[in-house]
């Protein structure tokens, strides 16, 4: 279908809507640059898909995920900021106005700020695909729920797997935490709370080979990789939390990116193309926090400020 194209040439439109988006959003707005975000397919991003953040400033006694996304979204629209419901699906940064469209329609815009964030890893082994949403999950906050009373694994050895498994707890009646080195990578917090939680237990210097089942998860096999040996271990759900990748396929031929697909910006958020600034987890594969993620977008919007006012001196 051919989009519709809109007339307007927008000051700048804002591509995703987490920490970095909304943030992005609220700074051009108050610049008086009429700021449009596009929320992609995630409202909120991964901060939505977390069920408590204890550390952004400002909450001391913590915040819901959600909640913080719904902060953020009221405060980026109390001055003006448009959300457009929609993801885009292709953009045209070789000349200016930038183009970016959706399914069903295009914009123009003078600049474009990328807050495109990242999704979880897969491990890409068998079962995994055939298993997703039957057992195999990425998203203990989204569904946590469906293990009541139920034995579940997580994979991985970062602060996400240590989180999320802890969460799982609520639930579960245990969850295993598997890990393919005998050290966590997590931090000492989090590890200390798993390490306290009756309901955790670690398998360490393991890999999972495949997820099996008939019609939902079943079991898993596993392999040490100090010593060779293969087990079988019965589970009902099968959670992974071992990074994340950038959402930045979009920008594949246009954009330099890292060898991981990371966006390539300077200290001021800039990326190659004068005009197209990143901010968020699209371009940061080493803070990745809900604060320093928002700062990004702070950042990423004054640079456009600028960028714009000097173009009409
Ligand atoms: P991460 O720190 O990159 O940890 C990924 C974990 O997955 C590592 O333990 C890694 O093992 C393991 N792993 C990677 N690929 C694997 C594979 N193919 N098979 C098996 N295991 C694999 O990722 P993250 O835990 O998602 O955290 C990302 C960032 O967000 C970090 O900066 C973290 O501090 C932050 N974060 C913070 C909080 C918090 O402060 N509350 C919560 C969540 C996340 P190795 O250790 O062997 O490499």
């Amino acid at each position: 279908m051919e989009s519709a194209e809109s007339k307007k040439i927008e000051k700048v439109i804002i591509l995703g809507t987490g920490p970095a988006g909304f943030s992005a959003g609220l700074y051009t707005a108050r610049a008086d640059l009429n700021p449009l975000i596009f929320t992609g397919t995630q409202i909120g991003g991964q901060m939505a898909l977390t069920d408590r953040i204890e550390n952004y400033p400002g909450f001391p006694e913590g915040v819901g995920g959600a909640e913080l996304v719904d902060l953020f979204q009221k405060n980026a629209e109390r001055f003006g900021t448009r959300i457009e419901y929609d993801t885009a699906t292709e953009v045209d940064l070789s000349s200016r106005p930038f183009l970016v469209k959706t399914y069903s329609k295009s914009f123009r815009t003078q600049t474009l700020i990328i807050a495109t964030g990242a999704s979880p890893n897969k491990l890409n082994i068998p079962g995994e695909d055939e298993f997703r949403g039957k057992g195999v999950s990425y998203c203990a906050t989204c569904d946590g729920w469906f293990f009541k009373d139920k034995a579940v694994v997580v994979v991985g050895g970062g602060d996400s797997a240590l989180e999320e498994g802890i969460f799982l707890t609520r639930y579960a009646s245990s969850v295993k935490i598997i890990h393919r080195r005998d050290e966590l990578r997590g931090g000492a917090i989090l590890r200390n709370r798993a390490f306290s939680n009756s309901k955790i237990e670690f398998i360490w210097d393991s890999v999972v080979k495949e997820v099996k089942g008939k019609d939902v998860v079943e079991k898993i096999e596993l392999e040490n990789v100090k010593t060779g040996k293969q087990s079988e271990l019965s589970t009902d759900g099968f959670f992974v939390f071992i990074g994340h990748k950038p959402t930045t396929d979009l920008f594949q031929s246009q954009l330099e990116l890292d060898e991981k697909g990371y966006i390539i910006v300077d200290n001021r958020m800039r990326t190659n193309i004068p005009g197209v600034f990143a901010a968020g987890e699209a371009c940061d594969a080493l803070f990745r926090q809900v604060v320093t993620s928002a700062g990004m977008g702070a950042a990423a919007a004054i640079e456009t400020t600028h960028f714009l006012e000097s173009e009409s001196l």
